[in-house]
């Protein structure tokens, strides 16, 4: 019997001592994941399987939050446009601005535009200001660019949605990035809003430049679905230097770079 008890008490002790090892190692490892991804508001812990399984698919912390806890962003929906970066603000067919929302910081454009009868054609102050630097490049290297379209209205988009002859290519009121004040339609004088302007030196140079001073290509062709518009070659938006690079640099959307770099709430 003695060998028997001393043999019970030693197991007792080692499984004692397991699991305070365990605990012990519990404490001094824990999972950097979690402790990683609770730090974010948005984190769900009923959600934490989903978050684990697809981190390891795309090891990005962010977009992981996102395409557990919003599925559906790329989809189409009916949502209030929303904040990113230093306050730009995110606006496309299914985030759309408030009727009542007016861009704090307009200015007159000062730069070569198309003059249009009783119009004075608006923009936001740091767009104008950026676009004056990618302007003064561009003219140094013979190019002419034209600004046809900047700031517009929710009521002046209203009345263009309403005169359009096929409302499939205009904006509907609050999903134009226009009323942002931060998004440009740049042309020569020659092509106008047209095919043509994608064959021009002036469009080579925006399409590989102007992220250099915080302009995207909006729209770009090939990813209409994403976008919900179609393709056009002369609407870039301002969005900073550092997102426009990323966005360049990875031939991302703005939708996409949302979706991969900024947490939606
Ligand atoms: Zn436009």
């Amino acid at each position: 019997m003695k060998p028997l008890k001393s043999c019970c008490f030693m197991l007792t002790c080692f499984t004692f001592f397991g699991l305070y090892q365990c605990s012990f190692l519990q404490k001094e490892k824990p999972n950097p994941f979690y402790a990683e991804i609770s730090q974010y508001s948005s984190f769900q812990p009923a959600l934490y399987t989903q978050y684990e399984q697809l981190y390891q698919q795309n090891h990005n912390l962010i977009y992981t939050l996102n395409l557990v806890n919003h599925p559906s962003f790329l989809k189409k929906g009916d949502y209030d446009s929303f904040s990113f970066g230093e306050h730009h603000l995110f606006v496309n067919p299914y985030f759309r601005l408030k009727a009542d929302f007016t861009p704090h910081q307009l200015e007159k454009v000062t730069l070569p535009k198309i003059h249009r009868q009783s119009e004075v054609m608006l923009i936001d102050q740091k767009t104008q200001e950026m676009y004056q630097q990618l302007f003064t490049e561009a003219t140094s290297l013979g190019l002419e660019l034209v600004i046809f379209s900047a700031y517009r209205s929710y009521a002046y988009q209203s009345h263009l949605y309403e005169q359009a002859k096929n409302p499939d290519y205009v904006a509907k009121p609050g999903a134009s990035e226009h009323q942002t004040g931060c998004a440009l339609d740049i042309a020569t004088l020659d092509t106008g809003l047209s095919e043509y302007f994608e064959q021009t030196a002036e469009f080579h140079f925006l399409k590989d430049n102007a992220h250099r001073f915080g302009f995207i290509l909006r729209y770009p062709k090939g990813k209409e679905h994403i976008t919900g518009y179609p393709y056009e070659s002369w609407h870039f938006r301002y969005v900073g230097v550092s997102i426009a690079t990323i966005i360049y640099q990875s031939n991302l959307t703005l939708e996409e770079y949302i979706y991969q770099y900024v947490e939606i709430i």
